[in-house]
């Protein structure tokens, strides 16, 4: 369910007009909806009420800290992947006690940045790390809690680039390595191993792998309490799949309970990572129609978004609705929608059935809430379009579009050469 729809014809983001907001922001523009991240944000967490839960919501989904405040404000920590994010998220007020740390490759001020902060905990992923970890806790005098993350080698059945729990894939540490690894951290007295931790992938669609993939930590963590560990811990990742086209996935309801049920005899306080199932359906990219063509029998639209602003049509092959704003009754075209960078990969939707489209029309790409404005680049150097958030009537610039002044500022010509060449 989102606050997206329309009024007298035209789109409207909860109860503004999105003409309203192209006419003062321009376009390209994401905009997003608060009732709705509101709404999902609690849909989940009631669904784990029965249950201790810190969710701590993946802030690389959309790290926007106008977002991060509001999901703060409902109560949510975060997980945060690099040193970048952890700074979002205490900026956002989030409190250090409900922040944990992922991801493959932490680097030496990374980790620093996370023990001076006093985060809940690093999710270790290598015993590199790990070792890594106690050097620097050790410098600094300051416990470093962590969870090891399992690579149960559990199949997700979601996009190959979004699958994580695999063998092959470089996340976690294989199950057999893991109570090696908690003995080897009792060596050490700044590391204090508190949990266990597993994310298998994004957009699932079932709830199978992910209970499969609590049966494998379940077992460890039976084992490691067995040998004197105090486990607190079990943090179960993200993953849960939305509905961008036909997709049917569970819903955080039937998600919870098959969860609960698997783990509730285990007396752990659970941690949840959810990203997509919370921002997806609550954010939308509204371009504009530059042109439109005919080239050999295919017809394209043109829009001024291109594959930097929204790229996971071009990385994933990922499906997004597309609609004008301005309701439109008469016919339907078959056409491809794309943008103005200089690579074939550059499109929104190929050989799609939409409404007859002209230069000027505003079109919405729907579901571009998580892993869209976050991704985007300046390739072509094209400034990052801005991002709107949406509270009832009101609605707030929360990152100005960029310029391309902007993007110059970074960069500088050697000194000495002039302006007519080296
Ligand atoms: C990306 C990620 C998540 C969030 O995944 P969603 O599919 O957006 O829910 C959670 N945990 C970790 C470690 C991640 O890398």
């Amino acid at each position: 369910m989102h606050y997206f729809g329309y009024k007298k014809g035209v789109l409207h983001c909860e109860n503004v007009s999105i003409i309203d907001i192209v006419k003062e922001v321009g376009t390209p523009v994401y905009i997003y909806s608060s009732k709705t991240i509101k709404r999902h944000y609690k849909v989940f967490s009631d669904s784990f009420k029965e249950v201790p839960v810190i969710i701590c919501y993946s802030v690389k989904a959309n790290s926007n800290i106008a977002i991060l405040a509001l999901l703060k404000s409902l109560g949510a920590g975060a997980d945060v992947v690099s040193g970048g994010e952890l700074k979002r998220a205490l900026r956002a007020g989030i409190s250090p006690q409900k922040i944990v740390f992922s991801g493959v490759g932490k680097t030496e001020e990374e980790i620093e940045m996370g023990l001076k902060a006093e985060i809940l905990m690093f999710n270790v992923e290598s015993l590199e790390e790990l070792q890594v970890l106690g050097e620097i806790a050790k410098k600094l005098k300051k416990v470093a809690s962590f969870a090891l993350r399992v690579n149960p080698n559990v199949d997700s059945k979601t996009h190959p680039y979004i699958a994580t729990g695999l063998s092959q894939s470089k996340f976690g540490i294989p199950e057999d390595l893991i109570i090696e690894a908690y003995k080897i951290s009792f060596q050490n007295p700044y590391l204090k191993g508190i949990g266990l931790d597993v994310h298998i992938g994004s957009q699932l669609t079932s709830v199978e792998p992910f209970i499969e993939a609590i049966k494998r930590l379940k077992k460890l963590w039976k084992e490691l309490v067995n040998l004197g560990f105090e486990l607190k811990y079990l943090d179960i990742g993200g993953g849960l799949g939305i509905v961008y086209g036909s997709e049917e996935p569970p819903l955080p309801q039937e998600y919870a309970e098959a969860i609960i049920k698997e783990i509730k005899d285990l007396g752990a306080i659970l941690i949840l990572e959810p990203g997509r199932v919370i921002v997806g359906n609550a954010g939308i990219l509204v371009t504009k129609v530059l042109y439109t063509k005919t080239n050999w029998g295919r017809n394209f639209v043109i829009v001024d978004a291109g594959m930097n602003d929204l790229i996971r049509p071009a990385l994933y092959q990922a499906y997004h609705k597309i609609v004008p704003v301005e309701e439109k009754l008469d016919q339907e075209e078959i056409v491809d929608v794309v943008g103005p960078v200089c690579e074939s990969g550059d499109f929104f939707a190929r050989e799609r059935k939409i409404p007859s489209l002209r230069r000027g029309d505003l079109i919405a790409i729907m579901s571009a809430g998580a892993y869209s404005f976050v991704m985007s680049s300046n390739y072509n150097s094209r400034p990052r379009p801005a991002e709107v958030l949406v509270e009832g009537e009101d609605f707030y610039l929360i990152r100005r579009r960029e310029t391309i002044e902007d993007l110059l500022a970074l960069e500088s010509i050697p000194h000495g050469w002039n302006s007519s060449g080296i």
